[in-house]
């Protein structure tokens, strides 16, 4: 696996030019994953997608979960869905109480097991 700095360059398509181009790196997760990139043609601001995470996309737009409910405690790999968010996957439990989930547009932090 490739390791990537922020101040780096990735090639991706651009989604404004819409061609493969060069991107700086802004921000890197924890996990050491690409999150926000910027366009060195029209320097648009633009959320990293790795193949993995598209294929995780596609998979969850044919998901239907059971409705986001609080008090549940959830397990990574669980899909869900949020009335305000929509189709979720569970990603990774952090702890008891929170939980990061995958939405079509970007992970949020929800909580769980909440009594
Ligand atoms: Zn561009």
């Amino acid at each position: 696996m490739e390791i990537y700095k922020v101040g780096g360059r990735v090639k991706k398509i651009c989604t404004v030019c819409n061609e493969h181009l060069d991107h700086l790196i802004k921000s890197i997760t924890k996990q050491g994953a690409i999150s926000r990139v910027i366009c060195s043609q029209c320097g648009s601001n633009g959320v990293y997608r790795s193949h993995a995470m598209v294929t995780k996309l596609e998979n969850l737009s044919t998901k239907t979960g059971d409705l986001y409910d609080q008090s549940r405690t959830y397990r990574s790999g669980q899909f869900m869905r949020h009335p305000i968010f929509g189709q979720g996957e569970v990603i990774t439990v952090l702890d008891a109480k929170k939980i990061d989930v995958l939405f079509m547009d970007r992970m949020r932090r929800l909580v769980h097991s909440r009594l």
